[in-house]
């Protein structure tokens, strides 16, 4: 590990907040803070060239690669405002000694809420509804209640169905907590999380196979990583069940997203809600866009009040501690 010697200079790079009080009233006397935006590596090397620490927002078009960090000679910690570390080359950064922590916990509820409004917004049908009230009013939907299959899909009551979690970490457990109301039965696959937590939360350990067979609404929580990358490709979605439905609130690059709209249109899928895509911002003249089953908001099932607070909360916390000397409580490991 790097140590400091001298005051630091610390670069908040593309930070998703609109102001700094926070990170000024916390870190001010330890350090000298400077706030920049980088759209380019040049930016990046101009502007934090000589920095030790940096805590970063959004830098999924400028990756810290093995290149671009070995360019970065006095950085030591890297702080990062959210989850996904997948923007790092964490292996290069060990190696470097720079230590790179993250914030682990501060979306959680937000983005377990974020699902379920999703699985239970494609279940009812709420946005197409809504939006066909307004433009065609009342009797459009209420005169033609037997054509209503043809035209939104299969009403389906939750408590007969069974909802399949893919990745069983923190997110996945508080969307399993939120279910659990409903009287559905909840199956999840996780080969890295331990029985016991299974069965406190009273949900059924699956293959990844079993899953894809077996559930009606299939919601993805794993963290994007090289074994996850296109985890659902074509060969997943055959193996699903006819008519089910996909919630995604994970990382885009989870889904083949050109699998997922073949099995969309063949009707494979029932529906699918998407927070999250395998290139953001979602272009305008994406092919998701024109089909109707489908649901989508734009990366911001983490947002609340209360998580932009705990966000700045816990991205600082990391610094100050390694400012003081003592190691970051949210560390992430290569
Ligand atoms: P977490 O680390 O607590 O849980 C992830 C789980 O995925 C772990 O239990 C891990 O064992 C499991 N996993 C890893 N590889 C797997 C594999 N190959 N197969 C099955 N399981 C595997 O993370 P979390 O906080 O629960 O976050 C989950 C996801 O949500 C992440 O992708 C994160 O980036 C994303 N996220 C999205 C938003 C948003 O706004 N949409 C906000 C925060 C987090």
């Amino acid at each position: 590990m790097r140590q400091l010697t001298y005051k630091p200079r610390i670069a908040i790079v593309n930070s998703p907040h609109p102001n700094w009080d926070y990170e000024k009233k916390e870190l001010g006397q330890l350090a000298e803070i400077e706030v920049v935006r980088c759209g380019s590596y040049e930016e990046l090397f101009s502007l934090c060239g000589d920095a030790d620490i940096l805590m970063v927002g959004d830098i999924k078009h400028i990756p810290l690669t093995r290149e671009v960090l070995k360019k970065l000679p006095k950085l030591k910690l890297i702080s990062v405002y959210g989850v996904g570390v997948d923007t790092i080359d964490l292996e290069s950064a060990s190696e470097l000694g720079i230590l790179v922590a993250n914030a682990p916990e501060y979306g959680v509820e937000d983005v377990a809420d974020h699902t379920l409004a999703l699985m239970l917004s494609l279940l009812r049908r709420i946005p197409m509804l809504d939006n066909e009230l307004r433009g065609r009013g009342w009797d459009s939907i209420r005169a033609n209640i037997k054509d209503l299959k043809e035209r939104f899909g299969v009403f389906r009551r939750l408590s007969s169905l069974v909802v399949g979690l893919i990745g069983f970490g923190r997110i996945g457990r508080a969307v399993a907590k939120r279910l659990q109301p409903f009287g559905c039965k909840i199956i999840a696959y996780d080969p890295y999380i331990p029985d016991h937590i299974f069965q406190q939360q009273r949900v059924q350990r699956s293959s990844f196979e079993g899953l894809l067979s077996s559930s009606d609404i299939i919601s993805i929580h794993v963290t994007l990583s090289k074994e996850t990358y296109h985890l659902l490709d074509e060969k997943a979605f055959q193996l699903m069940k006819d008519g089910a439905m996909l919630v995604n609130t994970s990382r885009g690059e989870v889904v083949d997203e050109e699998a997922l709209i073949k099995a969309l249109k063949s009707g494979k899928l029932s529906g699918a809600a998407l927070d999250v895509f395998e290139k953001e911002p979602l272009p305008k003249d994406h092919p998701l866009i024109k089909i109707p089953n489908v649901i989508l908001t734009p990366h911001i099932a983490w947002y609340s009040e209360e998580a932009m607070m705990e966000q700045k909360r816990e991205t600082v916390l990391n610094v100050k501690e390694f400012l003081l000397g003592r190691k970051p409580p949210y560390l992430v490991k290569p």
